[in-house]
């Protein structure tokens, strides 16, 4: 058994950097920066021994090498993408478990928001770190990826527990949660949401971890093969990667 103790560290305009410690171990998830990362790290006395890398962008690997450089931490990351992480030490690919201090992570493989994007997933604590795949209510932007690939990759995330936590890489709820309305107007999960969100931004709370079961119900990326969506859409009886490619194409306009 066991267990993981995670810290979330905003920083930039609204990214997530994750500090998780499990029995021996002390890993960053995705650091854009390094120095509120080194002193949250300090200030908890939770000495650093691993950066885990989802995917190569800069507001995610920013502070790799001065973390790497101040505390002598290995850097796992994707094997998909082996020349675009700074430092990196120990190459994952999509099917690998990774023993880190104890916590086993589940890598999975899940490209279209980059070519080489991963995700981790501890089992035992019930936790997902998937960087810019998943956002609370959205998906990352396809820079690299085709809407198969990313629709592929979020129904494998999908799959998982729905009492899953999702730790995604950026506060953009509110945001998702306008367009999402002008999708799904009539998902009452989604309404449910979009009041929640708004009362923790009033309160400048963070809407990140949520539950996966949350997601399944409410973020339109994950219900491309719901009816209601294409009925709103009418795109009934369409498949749903078209349908999923109509609302990536949508939101990136909105
Ligand atoms: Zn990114
Ligand atoms: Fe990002």
């Amino acid at each position: 058994m066991s267990t993981l103790e995670i810290r979330q560290i905003p920083v930039l305009k609204d990214n997530f950097i994750y500090l998780v410690k499990s029995e021996s171990a002390v890993a960053v998830i995705d650091p854009a920066v390094a120095e509120p990362v080194l002193a949250e790290s300090r200030a908890l006395g939770w000495p650093i021994t691993h950066i885990l890398n989802t995917h190569h962008h800069a507001d995610h690997v920013g502070g790799n090498l001065e973390i790497k450089k101040a505390t002598g931490c290995t850097i796992v990351g994707p094997a998909h993408d082996p020349d675009r992480i700074p430092g990196m030490d120990v190459q994952v690919a999509g099917g690998d478990t990774y023993d880190l201090g104890g916590a086993q992570a589940q890598v999975f493989f899940v490209p279209g928001h980059t070519r080489g994007h991963i995700a981790y997933w501890f089992k035992e604590a019930g936790a997902l770190f998937c960087g810019d795949t998943i956002f609370s209510i959205g998906c990352g932007r396809l820079f690299e990826g085709t809407p198969l690939q990313m629709w592929t990759s979020l129904k494998r995330l999908r799959a998982l527990p729905p009492e899953t936590h999702v730790y995604c890489a950026h506060e953009y709820t509110a945001s998702n949660v306008r367009f999402a309305l002008s999708i799904d107007p009539d998902n009452g999960a989604l309404r449910a949401r979009a009041a929640e969100v708004a009362a923790l931004r009033a309160l400048n709370k963070p809407t990140v971890p949520s539950l996966l079961a949350g997601e399944i119900a409410a973020n339109p990326f994950l219900r491309a093969d719901a009816p209601e969506i294409a009925a709103h859409l009418h795109m009934q009886g369409r498949d749903p990667v078209d349908i999923f490619t109509e609302i990536r194409k949508r939101k990136d306009v909105f």
